[in-house]
């Protein structure tokens, strides 16, 4: 993406709220170890300045891809990175070479990964993307002790349902788990919850580490919210143009809004191009001056329009889109049709992110 010199989109990023989102996850998880997930750069918050604020709060790190954990090591960070993603022939160097735990989810995986390499056993207790199925238990433990030129460093699961209270299969996926584990008992971590399981499922086994992403971020993964979560991002942007409006007018592509009475729109300067989702269209509200207004018309990829009433707001005003007074990233989810997740990964480097 172009560096925008001139950027009118700016997403604040609160490394004081991130550090206190932490502590009230460790508070509620005593004596529990912290991966902290940040994958896809920690969620569109920029993967390296989240690790090296979290550094010295957390034991882990993870992210999915390989690439992800080299860009964290070529920028300095230190302690242990777990990499989720498949290690293949072409990988498995870089493992070693910087330094990077892989995930065994699969028998090749013994041959493929290098002398020394450390790693992280995976069962798919119900999640059906990776691991090992639950009866291969004993067979995979054959394995590891046949390849003792690796080193098992941890073991790890994945709920499917834990986004949501009251789910059974989350105590079903944490029971094959400890069936699982009386195969394991020197492995040094065991961990398999998420955010959703941590803020969900306080009373569950949650073994020796728990993994966090949209959770230290401030949000829970599902349509519950804890107001002991806050988020850390905050996206701003300011009005570029204001004009009169008609009643009878139509905005934007397909004329989907109608001006109902006579008024001013703005128009700022984000689309979907940016990450604001089109599916947001006639639907999302935005801050200006401590009042939400609606936003009206098809969002465009670069631009959207807001009917500003009688209001004839100045041009440079600013606006709040995302957190702080606006709709916050959960709001956005449940009105797009998505999930939390999928809103924060896709705000794109078109945004000029500040810490
Ligand atoms: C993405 C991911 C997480 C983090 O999930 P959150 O809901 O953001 O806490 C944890 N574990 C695995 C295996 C993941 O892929």
């Amino acid at each position: 993406m172009v560096k925008r010199h001139f950027s009118n989109s700016i997403a604040n990023i609160k490394l004081d709220v991130l550090v206190k989102n932490l502590k009230e996850i460790k508070n509620r998880m005593p004596g529990k170890k912290i991966l902290a997930v940040v994958k896809c750069d920690a969620y569109s918050h920029g993967a390296v300045k989240i690790s090296g604020a979290i550094e010295e709060e957390v034991d882990w790190l993870a992210v999915a891809h390989i690439d992800e954990g080299i860009e964290l090591r070529m920028a300095g960070i230190k302690i242990p990175i777990l990499v989720f993603g498949v290690p293949t022939y072409e990988t498995a160097a870089a493992y070693q070479t910087h330094n990077l735990t892989a995930t065994v989810s699969h028998d090749s995986h013994f041959s493929i990964l290098m002398d020394g390499t450390f790693y992280h056993l995976n069962f798919d207790t119900g999640m059906g993307r990776l691991g090992f199925r639950p009866e291969n238990a004993s067979k995979v433990r054959d394995l590891a002790i046949a390849n003792q030129r690796l080193i098992c460093s941890g073991i790890y699961s994945h709920y499917a349902t834990a986004d949501d209270p009251g789910s059974e299969f989350v105590t079903i996926q944490n029971q094959r788990f400890i069936n699982i584990l009386s195969h394991f008992p020197e492995v040094p971590f065991v961990h398999m919850s998420n955010t959703g399981a941590i803020v969900n499922y306080g009373e569950i086994n949650h073994f020796d580490m728990v993994r966090t992403g949209l959770g230290m971020l401030g949000y829970n993964s599902g349509n519950t919210q804890y107001e002991w979560l806050n988020p850390v991002l905050t996206w701003k942007t300011k009005i570029v143009q204001v004009r009169p409006i008609v009643k009878g007018d139509t905005v934007s592509y397909s004329s989907t809004w109608r001006a109902p009475e006579n008024g001013y729109l703005a128009t700022l300067p984000v689309g979907y191009g940016d990450g604001l989702p089109r599916s947001l269209s006639n639907k999302l509200k935005v801050l200006i001056n401590s009042k939400l207004y609606q936003q009206v018309g098809n969002v465009t990829m670069d631009m959207l329009m807001v009917f500003l009433e009688d209001d004839k707001l100045a041009v440079d005003s600013e606006v709040t889109l995302l957190g702080e007074g606006a709709w916050d990233a959960s709001k956005w989810a449940i009105h797009a049709g998505t999930n939390v997740h999928e809103i924060l990964t896709n705000l794109t480097d078109r945004i000029t992110y500040q810490y």
